[in-house]
């Protein structure tokens, strides 16, 4: 068996102490560094150290939100090695706080009730939201307690293994590059650009990073599986549902058996969609993509031999990020707004018009009025009669797309302007100009994590993983918390374009102070 020198919570005191004190109090967490930084009581765990782990599931569906597709559920795995104790905690929720139904406080209250009632230091505890929208319980927060208490009451001991699997079928980046150098994003809340402007699509992460636990007979224990993409397909009867990853995780257990938990940790999946996300042709239905995820999953899963390995250790930081000032690109907006407006014209067609007559001129594109020999009668009598109707129609026609082209473009504007207002409301009645931000790094043997309490986008993820020096590394955002969007610093240059880069409370050379503090922490694991 591996010495277990590295089970400690660890953090940073310059940051993460202002948080601690005022959430914890300064007494309980100078206890907890105490007695995990005592080289002694290091020494005495390292001889016996086993790593443990106990999971448990707990329905949390509010059943009086309406119909109910397939239920949402709040997932508890404990680790435990030597007397020290990570919490990995996955909601079906849309974000741990902020928007959405879990309250602000939720956190806070599980951490400390979890550290009253089982003694679990608060930092050692993650819980991510898979990002779907459904509608959770108000009884979230104690259901959540007892998910964890009931995990943490049922420890065995375990093996572990890492693994990667793969999927790209299931999802696109949503944020589409224009050929004027904008972005626009994928969304429902307002229509797409025409097809002429889109000139690529950027990249998706197709890897699917899995923590197998067995028990010591080999039966499967748990299954931590981390992706990105937004679980936000839906399904056809319109019901409350866990979306995607809801099914996928049910695939995985279906097939698994024995009593096996899946827990999907929502990775950096900002600016990724379900593909086919805008269908209006077919009921749009998560069922199928999750169930091609939760297969990749299996067959990622089936590839991995685990082994006793007590190697496991959180370490936390609280680290200050900018806020932005979005007060320039909020009056260019409106700028852009107003000449857009300006440039609608009068047109001779309105709506009832316009279709029919679209609809013809795409029919046929020499003789939409009429048969075509009525044209070659007009030609033998030396008339162009019919031919001036057509043009004068294709003008009238393309002058009413152009309006609604504009139309459609000032409707991304007004979206992600309003976007823009709320956040730059937000950021002028903060107290700071900074905005504190709780980062943790966890490692259970070979598989190492690292989380952000936001929607960061793809590229950041790759990055990450890219950098680490940890082979076996994975990012989930999503988790102890919700900032909003946290895109790249070249996403952030679209600002008013796009959701991820509105909705948004960062400025935008927040990335590079983030991405040195994860390498920092990676390290330090
Ligand atoms: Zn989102």
């Amino acid at each position: 068996m591996s010495a277990c020198a590295s089970v400690r919570p660890r953090f940073s005191h310059r940051y993460f102490w202002g948080e601690c004190e005022h959430r914890f109090g300064a007494v309980s967490l100078l206890l907890t560094i105490a007695t995990f930084w005592d080289p002694a009581a290091i020494a005495a765990r390292n001889a016996i150290a086993q790593l443990r782990a106990g999971v448990a599931t707990v329905d949390i569906t509010d059943r009086e939100a309406g119909p109910v597709n397939d239920p949402l559920y709040v997932k508890a795995l404990v680790l435990e090695c030597g007397g020290a104790h990570a919490v990995l905690v996955t909601v079906d929720a849309v974000a741990v706080g902020q928007i959405g139904t879990i309250p602000n406080d939720y956190l806070d209250n599980v951490r400390t009730r979890v550290k009253r009632q089982l003694g679990i230091a608060p930092a050692g505890v993650m819980i991510n939201a898979s990002h779907c929208h459904g509608v959770v319980c108000p009884e979230i927060e104690d259901r959540t307690v007892r998910a964890i208490a009931r995990a943490a009451a049922d420890l065995v001991p375990v093996t572990v293994g890492v693994g990667h699997g793969h999927e790209n079928r299931i999802m696109e980046n949503r944020r589409l590059k224009l050929n004027d150098g904008r972005e626009a994003d994928v969304r429902h809340a307002y229509s797409l650009p025409p097809d002429e402007e889109v000139a690529e699509v950027g990249p998706v992460d197709p890897e699917i990073g899995v923590l197998r636990l067995d028990r010591q007979d080999g039966r499967p224990l748990a299954v931590v599986y981390n992706f990105a993409c937004h679980p936000i397909q839906g399904v056809p009867s319109g019901g409350n549902t866990a979306d995607m990853t809801g099914f996928a995780s049910r695939v995985i257990q279906d097939n698994l058996g024995q009593g096996a938990v899946a827990l999907f940790l929502q990775g950096c999946g900002g600016d990724i969609n379900p593909v086919m996300y805008k269908d209006v042709h077919h009921p749009r239905d998560a069922e199928p993509l999750g169930n091609l995820l939760g297969l990749s999953t299996l067959a990622a899963v089936r590839e991995i031999e685990t082994r006793e390995d007590n190697r496991l250790a959180v370490r936390g930081v609280t680290i200050e990020l900018p806020r932005a000032d979005w007060a320039p690109r909020i009056i260019a907006l409106e700028a852009r707004q107003k000449r857009l407006l300006d440039s609608l014209r009068g047109t001779h067609l309105n709506l009832k018009s316009f279709v029919p007559l679209y609809v013809k001129y795409q029919v046929s594109g020499k003789y939409p009025s009429y048969d075509s020999h009525r044209y070659l009668l007009d030609e033998a009598r030396g008339r162009d009669d019919f031919s001036r109707l057509d043009a004068a129609n294709r003008r009238n026609i393309e002058q009413y797309i152009r309006n609604i082209h504009t139309m459609e473009r000032m409707t991304r504007i007004n979206t992600n302007l309003a976007l823009l207002r709320k956040h730059q409301r937000q950021n002028l009645a903060a107290p700071q100009r900074t905005i504190d931000v709780e980062l943790l790094a966890l490692r259970v043997g070979d598989f190492v994590l690292t989380t952000f309490p936001g929607e960061l986008t793809v590229r950041i993820g790759l990055r990450i993983k890219e950098s680490s020096p940890h082979e076996h590394t994975f990012v989930a955002g999503y988790t102890n918390g919700y900032i909003y969007y946290a895109p790249t610093t070249e996403q952030l240059q679209n600002a008013g374009g796009a959701q991820e880069d509105s909705d948004c409370l960062l400025a935008p050379h927040w990335q590079q102070i983030y991405e040195d503090k994860v390498a920092e922490l990676l390290r330090g694991l």
